[in-house]
């Protein structure tokens, strides 16, 4: 099976960020027809019947997320979610470079959806370069009226504003954005209520994934039986997949969900410099490893990665070789969420930083047998007491390389062992 562009579309069409060339090949075509000729519910009704799911993460059917708004309750908004933060992603970073139009259309699509008039596009801190780029479609876009007031004649106003993150990881959970975007300390909110009731300025909002919304032009121009003929009958559609760690060509693959894995690898070039597979990182650093012997023949979807025993997420492949020491990776996970931790919380806060700890331990050859059981009791003092989802993404790498490849472990520990022999020798 080989790569398929729907969202990555300018790897086919040169210069597609331009606004000229984008309308060239269809573009805005979509939004003025809905504007013109269809009822914001029909486009919900489009989006609802093909089956996209949210590809930041969690996979949630983006339709269903869009009919939680209440009908009657004005002002709304759509906030794209272009917070990129999870290590090993990279797709959005790419789309809102080389594709910005579709983003913007397909997020002004979901805001004729919903009854929305204003769209923000939420960037993390260090996308300055993509923020240039987004700013300058949407301005040019405007400017030659398709986005702005009163579209096409009719009623209904569309704006849509860029706005900076300041770098953290947190803001990529959606309560955490939305107080950042109100210019709050970007900390995870308590739910009840979801942000499709009260979500910016306590108004009903709809969050979504810069890839999910890009989606959305050509289901509403091909149809909801065009898209749900692509992938699988519960993971409909192509998605992309950012490929890095011990691969021979690291990038981004769009293909269709399901596609076995061996068929992505293939266009990665396979694992570099000839070697074997130890594992992968299916959904970047928060996510739990999946040994190769899970992989063989996996068709790729989030039923079942998950039925593997880790999550497809946003499908950032972090590809580890035979070489690798797992113990490394645990640690270099650990301290990226002790640094992340937003501090809301004495589990995530006080845990992620023992966690630290004992790895620093352990591959600085000082570990011990005693500190390879300290993790699982860390990890029990973290699990299910924390507010956000980040406490348990902490959690992933430690546990599974732990679970499956204990011999690094005892090896990590044994060298500990050695060096105090010799040292009492
Ligand atoms: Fe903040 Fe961590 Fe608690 Fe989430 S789990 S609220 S990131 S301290």
């Amino acid at each position: 099976m080989g790569e398929m562009h729907v969202v990555l579309r300018h790897r086919d069409i040169p210069d597609l960020h331009d606004l000229d060339v984008y309308v060239a090949h269809g573009g805005y075509a979509q939004l003025k027809r809905a504007v013109t000729t269809m009822q914001p519910a029909e486009v919900l009704d489009i989006v609802k019947a093909s089956g996209l799911r949210g590809r930041g993460g969690a996979g949630f059917p983006t339709g269903l997320k869009w009919s939680f708004c209440p009908r009657d309750v004005y002002p709304k908004y759509i906030v794209v979610n272009n917070d990129e933060s999870e290590p090993g992603t990279f797709k959005d970073h790419e789309l809102t470079l080389r594709n910005p139009h579709q983003v913007i259309e397909g997020a002004a699509l979901a805001a004729y959806a919903i009854g929305a008039q204003a769209v923000y596009i939420y960037c993390r801190g260090e996308f300055w370069q993509e923020m240039k780029v987004l700013e300058a479609a949407v301005a040019r876009a405007r400017a030659a009226g398709w986005l702005g007031q009163r579209l096409h004649g009719t009623d209904y106003t569309c704006e849509v504003y860029v706005t900076p993150g300041a770098g953290a990881y947190i803001c990529g959970e959606e309560t955490a954005l939305l107080n950042s975007l109100e210019g709050e300390l970007g900390q995870p909110r308590l739910k009840p209520p979801f942000p499709a009731v009260a979500g910016l300025y306590a108004r009903p909002t709809v969050v979504n994934n810069t890839e999910t919304l890009a989606n959305v032009p050509p289901i509403v121009e091909k149809g909801a039986a065009w898209f749900k003929a692509i992938g699988t009958e519960k993971s409909p559609g192509t998605k992309v997949f950012c490929l890095s760690g011990h691969v021979e060509r690291p990038g981004n693959y769009e293909v269709p969900l399901g596609t076995p894995f061996e068929d992505l690898m293939a266009l990665a070039g396979g694992v570099w410099k000839g070697r074997a597979l130890k594992a992968i990182m299916p959904a970047g650093a928060s996510s739990p490893v999946t040994p190769a012997a899970k992989l063989a023949g996996l068709p790729l979807d989030w039923e079942r990665v998950a039925a593997a025993g880790s999550t497809l997420g946003s499908a950032s492949f972090i590809v580890l070789d035979e070489t690798t020491d797992m113990v490394w990776v645990a640690d270099k996970t650990t301290r990226f969420f002790q640094h992340e931790s937003c501090g809301k919380c004495s589990p995530c806060r006080e845990g992620t930083y023992w966690l630290k700890q004992v790895y620093r331990r352990l591959v600085a050859g000082q570990g011990t047998a005693a500190d390879v059981d300290l993790i699982g009791d860390i990890a029990r003092q973290i699990d299910g007491k924390c507010f956000c989802p980040l406490g348990e993404f902490a959690l992933s790498a430690p546990r599974s390389t732990l679970q499956l490849f204990r011999e690094d472990y005892d090896r990590a520990a044994a060298g500990a062992a050695a060096q105090n022999g010799q040292a009492h020798a």
